[in-house]
């Protein structure tokens, strides 16, 4: 299997990416954010318990988040691979996430990092924010929260990959199929 963390603050462009790399390589992408808005939508239980959280541009509880994600390998495990998109988002979902790999006798192969400045993000998630129908893209204070939530609880994960020497760092302004070329050579290269 080939698992790759596709990693960047709100608006690094990691669910675009995701699409192109998975017709490429063949591999199953995991959006947590696209699996809770699926819920709310479909106003499940799980739908219920993240959408206070979703909406104020906070983080889902990792224990929700967890057993989520757990589920979703589990039914995917004839895949030849994973993207990751959105998780791990804290270190308890990074530790979390390898104790699974590793009961499936597999690992994370690299954590790709889309670095885009800040003021960059806030542009593309209001421009989003006027199709997406997403309510988290259309206030900018809440945008500006997932941001600071990035920084404060998320950014950490650098350090986590890094001492894996699994982390590599992408520059993520620029063309969309420039970006998945970047991409793409990191990943020939596993
Ligand atoms: P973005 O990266 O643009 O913020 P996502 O679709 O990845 O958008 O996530 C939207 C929201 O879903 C996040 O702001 C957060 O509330 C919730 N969410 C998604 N993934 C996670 C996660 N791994 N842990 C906790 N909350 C999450």
């Amino acid at each position: 299997m080939i698992n790759i963390v596709l990693f960047g603050p709100p608006g690094a462009g990691k669910g675009t990416q995701a699409e192109n790399l998975k017709e490429k390589y063949n591999l199953k992408h995991i959006s947590t954010g696209d699996v809770f808005r699926y819920n709310i939508k479909n106003e499940t239980e799980l739908g219920q318990k993240a959408k206070s959280y979703i909406d104020k541009g906070e983080l889902v509880p990792d224990e929700v988040t967890i057993k989520m994600l757990n589920e979703i390998v589990e039914e995917n495990m004839d895949s030849k691979g994973f993207i990751f998109d959105g998780f791990p988002r804290t270190e308890a979902q990074a530790e979390a996430l390898n104790d699974l790999m590793d009961s499936k006798s597999t690992q994370i192969d690299a954590m790709i990092a889309l670095e885009v400045p800040d003021e960059k993000l806030v542009e593309r998630l209001l421009e989003r924010g006027k199709t997406s129908g997403r309510k988290d893209d259309a206030d900018e204070s809440v945008i500006r929260n997932r941001i600071k939530v990035y920084y404060e609880e998320t950014a950490v994960l650098k350090e986590f990959y890094k001492k894996e020497n699994k982390y590599y760092g992408i520059d993520g302004v620029g063309s969309i199929s420039e970006i998945t070329e970047r991409i793409s050579k990191v990943i020939d290269q596993l």
